[in-house]
């Protein structure tokens, strides 16, 4: 934990977070639990997995989710989500009973305007995203797809997030040869797949990577699990030190791993992508892991046992 509260690369040497020494055979038991929860004073929310699973809402967690927000805990819903802008994924929670103000949310989309408009601002991008994710971007020279079949067409970026209508072979043609051209390559994420009310869904990662092997280049990523994409939630929710803050998530890695390399504490959520036996495997480095061992400071069932462990029952 870093005692002063900071989280840049200033920060010399913390030390690693507390970990238990072996992954639990099952969930946290809810005393142990608790200890290992006291003192939290925010908390990180991921979405999918944790209060919506295939466009539906999970059990008990929109109660739980409005039990959070009334007990005046500060938190921030931190998504990979890029298919929609905050304001619509806002409304579309408020429809499955989660009523969550679009400031409230860090998406990799959202993240990802802000990056552009920071790294690339003044400059023409090339972007791919859905007709709603666009205007996240409002107010940046966005560069039409006509305008990238001019002649002499130019982009200092070529930005790709998910999107069933955008991600064409047309277009996917335009980013290549801006890319050829040297723009940047800015993906907002790089996961595989999904799950929605269809089944296991192509995400834009197989996009971005195709993207990467046809240009020879290296995409930055913006969201999770990039350090960035915490620092950026962080920063918005404005409490430390990094030990008092708890991220929520479904995914061992992308929000647990990411979130205790870090210094947050982290709670793994048994209603989403992985389940108890991926988190042994985690625990011995083994995928979803990379090499490095993951171990949940608590695994619980639920959004609800992990709210009822931070508010009492
Ligand atoms: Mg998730």
């Amino acid at each position: 934990m870093h005692a002063d509260g900071r989280y840049d690369a200033r920060v010399s040497s913390p030390p690693p977070p507390p970990t238990p020494p072996e992954a639990p055979a099952g969930p946290t038991d809810p005393v142990v639990a608790r200890e290992r929860l006291a003192g939290i004073r925010g908390v990180l929310l991921d979405l999918d997995g944790v209060m919506v699973l295939r466009g539906e809402p999970i059990g008990e967690a929109p109660a739980a989710m409005g039990r959070l927000q009334s007990s005046g805990l500060p938190y921030r819903i931190v998504t990979n989500t890029s298919l929609v802008s905050r304001e619509t994924l806002s409304t579309r929670l408020a429809g499955l009973g989660i009523r969550v103000p679009p400031h409230d949310i860090v998406s990799a989309l959202s993240a990802t305007a802000a990056y552009t408009r920071e790294v690339f601002g003044g400059q023409p991008i090339y972007l791919l995203s859905s007709p709603d994710g666009r205007r996240e971007f409002a107010g940046q020279w966005l560069v039409s797809h006509a305008e990238a079949d001019a002649p002499g067409a130019i982009a200092a970026a070529v930005v790709v997030g998910d999107s069933p209508e955008e991600l064409t072979y047309g277009n996917m043609n335009r980013a290549f040869r801006f890319l050829r051209d040297g723009a940047q390559l800015v993906a907002m994420h790089r996961n595989a797949w999904w799950l929605t009310a269809a089944g296991p869904t192509l995400d834009a990662g197989a996009y971005v990577v195709g993207l990467e092997y046809a240009a020879g280049t290296e995409a930055t990523v913006v969201g999770k699990p990039t350090r960035e994409f915490f620092v950026r939630a962080l920063d918005d929710l404005g409490i430390g030190p990094l030990g008092d803050v708890l991220m929520v998530g479904d995914d061992l890695r992308f929000d647990v791993g990411s979130a205790m390399a870090l210094g947050l504490r982290a709670a793994l959520v048994l209603t989403g992508r992985h389940g108890l036996d991926d988190v042994a495997a985690a625990a011995r480095g083994e995928p979803p892991a990379v090499g490095v061992p993951i171990v949940p400071t608590v695994v619980a069932p639920s959004l609800a046992d992990v709210v009822e462990t931070l508010l009492g029952a």
